[in-house]
């Protein structure tokens, strides 16, 4: 036993302090709390699916260049020809390496605050000093604020969530690329929401701006389980990132279901269609009830501020319904709830059950 350290010796005391990321238990309830896409595969696709995964040489390491499914991505997101791909397990990870890659001593980072935790926690595991930068109130940019920041911080990554999570909304595209102009570091734009944002994107732009890079994913897309991410970028930005991916972080059966989905796309665009016609559907359900104001979405979920949002959020578990609360997260987000957009159905069972907690009175 002498001598022998525990976590407190021997752990960073900022990651001591950090909280794992946290995911509700939701066995049995209506799941709108993580941004999935609510459909299953159609059964039949899914059937032949499982005959491609079963002829998988499940043996063997993935292709370490993972060719195929990247030909396959690059196809599906008509990624042009001059920029390179770099595969990860979820974007998540894409996020996590690039901090990595950046995490020079004394270096730091800047996001829009409310914004997706990952760039705040990436900054702390990778020993980056965080910078975050206030919304206003209604979750818009302050396009000036964020070049005063940069000038004043010179950030190795300037984070940006196009739509932006958890508010929905899309920062004026102009204003990022003025960041990107004026940052000596990397402008990441991470556009996890793609498939919601009625063909928003910085994609275009990426050739033209050689300290762009762009993080896609098809978890959204309705594959969140396969757990596939992107980077888009130059050959020069992306081939030192490749040196930081762990060489099969994409498994095999990810990487085949992934391939055989995106060959018949027309499936998870059908899904995602449905999914932008529920939103506007929830979205007027939504105005329809007293008490709640509802922000602008480009993504597949609403932000929502109701009255008591913490007593709100335990009114729908009791009634089985998950939701996400982020009251106490930040100033900007006191009494917020972010909705994922379900079946029509669960959308139903939300609004009803919304309507019946806020007004209980209304007939
Ligand atoms: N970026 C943003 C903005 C997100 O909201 C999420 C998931 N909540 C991710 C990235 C990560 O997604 P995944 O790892 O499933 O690709």
């Amino acid at each position: 036993m002498k001598g022998r350290s525990g976590p407190r010796d021997l752990v960073r005391p900022e990651i001591l302090a950090l909280k794992a990321y946290h995911v509700a238990p939701a066995s049995g309830m209506v799941k709108l709390d993580a941004m999935e896409n609510p459909y299953r595969l159609p059964p039949a696709l899914a059937r032949e699916m499982g005959e491609r995964l079963a002829r998988v040489a499940v043996n063997r390491y993935p292709d370490p260049t993972a060719a195929a499914l990247k030909a396959r991505l690059r196809a599906a997101m008509e990624i042009p020809a001059d920029l390179d791909l770099v595969l990860g397990n979820g974007s998540d990870e894409i996020l996590q390496m690039l901090s990595l890659l950046v995490a020079r001593p004394g270096a730091c980072v800047v996001a829009p605050e409310p914004s997706f935790v990952m760039y705040r926690m990436g900054a702390v595991i990778a020993g980056l000093r965080y910078v975050g930068l206030p919304l206003r109130a209604d979750f818009s940019l302050d396009a000036e604020a964020l070049l005063r920041t940069i000038a004043a911080e010179k950030p190795a990554i300037t984070w940006i969530a196009y739509p932006n999570n958890p508010s929905g909304n899309l920062f004026p595209r102009e204003a990022i690329l003025a960041a990107a102009r004026a940052s000596p570091g990397l402008v990441v734009v991470d556009e996890a929401y793609y498939p919601f944002s009625g063909g928003a994107s910085l994609l275009a732009d990426v050739p033209h701006v050689p300290n762009l890079v762009l993080v896609r994913t098809v978890s959204k897309l309705g594959l969140a389980g396969l757990r596939v991410g992107v980077a888009v970028g130059s050959p020069e930005w992306m081939a030192e990132l490749e040196k930081l991916r762990p060489p099969y972080n994409v498994n095999v059966l990810s990487m085949c279901a992934v391939e055989f989905l995106l060959e018949r796309s027309d499936v998870l665009d059908a899904q995602a269609r449905a999914i932008v016609r529920e939103r506007a559907a929830l979205e007027a359900g939504l105005d329809a009830i007293a008490g709640v104001t509802r922000f602008p979405s480009a993504a597949n979920f609403v932000l929502v501020r109701v009255p008591d949002g913490p007593a709100t959020y335990e009114a729908l578990k009791g009634r089985g319904i998950l939701v996400r609360t982020f009251h106490g997260s930040h100033a900007l987000l006191a009494n917020t709830l972010r909705l994922t957009v379900g079946t029509p159905e669960e959308n139903a069972r939300l609004l009803e059950a919304l309507a019946s907690i806020l007004q209980p009175h209304h007939a």
